[in-house]
């Protein structure tokens, strides 16, 4: 008897140290660092190696974590499954990272069971390099990007083997410019076309930090941003145009701090998971 209760208890701690962790009072954010890209060419931005700080780009992944459920937004260049046996790195084209994914939200006490919601910026390689790990998530796209996604040619821009489990996943098709995530306002993905079809941003309202804009790839290097440069490789370089107005006008109108994802020097100085922003 004294054995079965033993064991009983051990099962019930067991279950509950995998448990996710409680749900906080207010929204986190945990910047991951899902990578770093070397890119071989600027000149796609139309800036040469002289006008940037650095050529490289960061490739960060974003969990959100909201009193009423989880969210990732953006899942990486390199799969976790690029990680060979005793390798400290992985690459997918001319990205490397150099931790699974799924070993940085360990690190914060979830697995990818435990995200509610899978969200991404746009269906480049570089965004969707883990998307096969949410295929139990709640899929919240917008429709030309999924139609861009499981196109037949595939676009050479996304790397479709990463995402492919998402076709059958339980999916939100996002019909509003302004979706808001959880009811409360607090988590809103906002539609700004034109890098590519249905391209969105998102925006956080935290509590102590304040409000946030994350950029997805409306801007990659700050330069553009300064010199109002388009990529010479936009979908739709008018749209591009126009998105980067409403976004600026929302920026200024709300006062929220714009995070540029690809923008190396910056995301270096925002605090990496497991600490987050609340
Ligand atoms: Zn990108």
């Amino acid at each position: 008897m004294k054995k079965i209760r033993v064991a009983l208890i051990l099962a019930v701690l067991a279950v509950t140290s995998l448990a996710a962790p409680k749900p906080p009072l207010s929204v986190h954010l945990y910047v991951i660092d899902c990578g770093v890209l070397d890119i071989p060419d600027t000149s796609p931005y139309r800036l040469t190696k002289e006008d940037v700080v650095t050529t490289k780009m960061s490739a960060p992944c974003f969990l959100v974590v909201h009193p009423k459920g989880t969210m990732m937004w953006d899942t990486g260049p390199v799969p976790d499954t690029n990680f060979k046996p005793g390798s400290a790195t992985a690459t997918m084209r001319y990205a490397t990272t150099t931790k699974p994914l799924t070993a940085r939200l360990a690190e914060i006490g979830y697995t990818p069971a435990d995200i509610t919601y899978l969200t991404i910026s746009h269906f480049h390689w570089d965004h969707v390099g883990n998307g096969n790990l949410f295929a139990g998530s709640t899929w919240l796209v917008r429709q030309k990007e999924r139609d861009i996604m499981f196109a037949d040619p595939p676009s050479p821009r996304t790397e479709p083997a990463n995402f492919s489990a998402l076709k059958n996943s339980k999916t939100v098709i996002i019909k509003d410019a302004d979706y808001d995530v959880f009811g409360d306002g607090t988590v809103i993905l906002k539609s700004a076309p034109g890098h590519s079809p249905d391209h969105q941003v998102l925006f956080l309202k935290l509590k102590k930090t304040g409000p946030v804009l994350i950029s997805g790839d409306l801007y990659h290097y700050p330069e553009e941003r300064k010199r109002k440069l388009i990529p010479t490789t936009e979908f739709d370089a008018d749209q591009t145009v126009a998105s980067r107005a409403a976004i600026e006008a929302f920026i200024k109108q709300t006062g929220a701090q714009l995070w540029i994802q690809h923008d190396l020097p910056a995301n270096a100085k925002l605090k990496k998971s497991p600490a987050y922003y609340d």
